[in-house]
């Protein structure tokens, strides 16, 4: 279904900078229409956040396309996402052969995109905790991919990836941030590249956006 509007995403996308063709090929294979509500299914594949309920949104296309080919993951790579939301960024993670650990702080969307895994067949480790704590059980992690737009860098993350790996994550106030991509060059030590312009629902935590 819809793989003539899935193709004419995938030339956006391109136009918009995408060139990584492993990206583009999720693009084209995972359906992002089954992670959003029915009555939106015609909407789906334009290149516009969409509502998913509880107040919360799917990304963007072009930005879940642009953090993934930052992350470029390769096969057995461990990634940390913080936001699992809808699950589409996990899937395409997952797609792309990462081993895909991913964290929802909203109980209700936690409970949806475990079923929606579940019915789906996807072997994605979830848990419903803050997300500004990273998940110290299985780090370090490769990557740290995290979706929701924070006041700052939580230490945490930068403390749960493993020498090389990169954390992305949008920083800056509650309506538009910048997407810093950490790359870890030492044990505290990170090269840093800021990328202006993005605009993400806020990461509420510990190390967060405090609540009221
Ligand atoms: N990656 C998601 C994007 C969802 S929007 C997708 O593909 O659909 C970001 C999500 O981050 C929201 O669901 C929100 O509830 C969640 N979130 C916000 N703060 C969080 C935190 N501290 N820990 C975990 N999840 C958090």
């Amino acid at each position: 279904m819809y793989e003539k509007e899935r193709q004419e995403l995938i030339l956006t996308l391109k136009e918009k900078g995408i060139t990584n063709e492993r990206v583009l090929k999720a693009f084209l294979e995972v359906e992002r229409h089954l992670f959003i509500p029915q009555a939106l299914h015609g909407h789906a594949y334009v290149d516009n956040a969409l509502p998913i309920g509880f107040d919360q949104t799917i990304s963007q296309p072009y930005t879940v396309a642009f953090m993934t080919q930052v992350m470029n993951p390769q096969s057995g790579d461990k990634i940390l996402e913080i936001g699992t939301g809808s699950g589409y960024q996990s899937v395409l993670l997952h797609y792309l052969g990462a081993k895909v650990y991913s964290i929802e702080r909203n109980h209700d969307l936690y409970l949806r995109t475990s079923q929606l895994f579940d019915k789906l067949g996807y072997r994605i480790a979830l848990r419903c905790s803050d997300g500004t704590l990273g998940w110290n059980e299985f780090a370090p992690y490769n990557g740290i991919l995290v979706t929701a737009g924070g006041p700052e860098i939580p230490t945490n993350l930068k403390k749960q990836l493993a020498p090389g790996g990169k954390l992305i994550i949008p920083v800056g106030d509650r309506k538009s941030q910048q997407m810093h991509i950490l790359q870890k060059t030492g044990e505290d030590s990170f090269k840093t590249t800021i990328v202006p312009d993005f605009s993400f629902v806020p990461l509420i935590g510990r190390e967060g956006w405090k609540i009221g």
